[in-house]
């Protein structure tokens, strides 16, 4: 079983040098082929593109890296420390109109220590003329190639895409991995207990353990066997590292969660007992389910509530209250220090990514639509009484379903969630996201 790799493209650089136009000419362009996933709402700061037959996840750091508390400078640090860290490729922007400014000389110098592919887009080149003018200051920073772009006029933009072309990942990069491996992310803000969970994991009774290293990047994934199940341990932020070290601060980056989320099947969000869920873990919940992953919500450090009726019943209510659109998430609760609820989580990855890969035969869905629409007639709409004709599930990871209308559009919020339910309960969908999407039929 391959597992797919593809390279993260991340924008950096200054405010208004263009990051979000040149990020929109990329996608929208018509060489691209953004993933057509329906009925996700996306965050318009990444995107899967395919381009040449070659997917690449771009993303803007100048959108999605939290600026709170930091100076600009340290703000744009952040983003390029983040994308050296978790990007394959990296677009530094520069404004061709501006010159280089003091915080571009300091990106530029974090850039050098990297290997990783760079290219220096000079922005706001909007022809040949100020490409003759405007590019010569650029030389200071010591870099041999400059790419003059307009992402505004498309100046240079396509000598740019091919270049870039060049450098992404083939996607036959591809390590082999046991039929049936099911990859699990650990999610959860510093210090919530990750590494201590992992290493909690791997000292576990009867794990064999494996480090399969190339996967990506420069993270280590391990490859644990338990009993005839096998499991990938997809390595987020250097939790490992970190967790023999203990030395390295790991900073939040969503940047590290999305990588890490394009990899895995199952995101594993922690969640501090002391703490009570964040609003960063909401944030990161809601990213597990616009990348449509199985999730697991593990409560960690419960042993310092544990004695805590009041305070364990709060705890369950604001998660509850904070992320209601995930009630089909298993909710458990851990301690790595003491080891207690550890046992449970690997009989529950292992139901999640059943239910997450499963297939179901197109008549037992037919069947099941039929019954549902008997039980509970749709609605009139427009004088025509709704009518649903047949069902088919289009796709897993997870399970997608396509039912066929004669109006997808009279087809009322309450009416599309009944439907969903009536599914998740016949096909035994309890614990993973699924998609129901109604279509027009003609
Ligand atoms: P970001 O903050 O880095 O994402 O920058 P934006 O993409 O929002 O662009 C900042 C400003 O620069 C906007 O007013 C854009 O219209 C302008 N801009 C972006 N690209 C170009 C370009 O290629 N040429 C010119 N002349 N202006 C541009
Ligand atoms: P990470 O930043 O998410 O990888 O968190 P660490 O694993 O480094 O843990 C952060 C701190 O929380 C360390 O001091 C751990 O000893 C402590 N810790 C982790 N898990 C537990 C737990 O289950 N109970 C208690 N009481 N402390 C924990």
């Amino acid at each position: 079983m391959p597992i797919q790799t593809h390279s993260i493209v991340a924008l950096v650089g200054r405010p208004n040098v263009g990051k979000s136009t040149l990020f929109n000419r990329i996608t929208r362009s018509r060489k691209a082929l953004v993933d057509p996933t329906p009925g996700v709402t996306r965050d318009r700061h990444y995107e899967k593109v395919v381009w040449n037959d070659k997917l690449f996840m771009l993303v803007d750091t100048g959108g999605i890296e939290d600026a709170s508390g930091d100076t600009m400078g340290g703000h744009i640090r952040n983003q390029a420390l983040a994308a050296i860290e978790e990007a394959d490729i990296i677009l530094f922007v520069l404004d061709g109109r501006e010159g280089v400014t003091p915080a571009d000389k300091e990106v530029a110098n974090l850039l050098r220590r990297t290997d990783k592919t760079i290219f220096y887009v000079i922005n706001k080149i909007d022809g040949p003329e100020q490409e003759t003018e405007q590019m010569a200051q650029f030389y200071e920073l010591g870099v041999n190639e400059l790419w003059a772009v307009s992402a505004e006029h498309k100046y240079g933009f396509h000598t740019l895409m091919d270049a870039l072309d060049e450098s992404l990942l083939e996607s036959d990069d591809e390590i082999d991995l046991p039929d049936g491996t099911v990859k699990v992310a650990f999610f959860g803000r510093p210090n919530v207990g990750k590494s201590s969970m992992i290493n909690r994991i791997l000292g576990h009774d009867r794990m064999v353990v494996s480090e399969v290293s190339g996967t990506t990047r420069d993270s280590v994934d391990t490859l644990l066997t338990h009993g005839k199940y096998n499991y990938l341990l997809i390595d987020t932020a250097g939790i490992r590292r970190k967790g023999k070290t203990k030395e390295k601060l790991e900073k939040f980056s969503i940047l590290k969660a999305l990588a890490a989320l394009e990899k895995c099947d199952i995101a594993v969000v922690l969640i501090d007992a002391e703490e009570g869920i964040t609003e960063q873990d909401t944030k990161v919940i809601g990213y597990t389910q616009e990348q449509g992953r199985g999730l697991i919500l593990l409560v960690n450090k419960w042993d310092l509530v544990k004695d805590d009726k009041e305070r364990q019943k709060q705890i369950m209510g604001e998660i509850a209250l904070a992320v209601p659109f995930v009630g089909f998430a298993p909710l458990l609760t851990a301690s790595a220090l003491t080891g207690y609820g550890i046992k449970r989580l690997f009989p529950t990855i292992g139901s999640v990514y059943r239910q997450f890969t499963s297939v179901f035969p197109t008549s037992a869905l037919n069947r099941l639509l039929q019954d549902a629409v008997e039980d509970h007639s749709p609605p009139i709409y427009k004088n025509k009484r709704l009518k649903f004709y047949y069902t088919s599930q289009v796709g897993s990871r997870p399970p997608k379903f396509v039912i066929m209308s004669n109006s997808s559009k009279g087809v009322h919020f309450s009416y599309e969630r009944y439907l969903t339910n009536r599914f998740r309960d016949g096909l035994g969908l309890d614990k993973v996201p699924i998609q129901l999407y109604i279509r027009d039929k003609n």
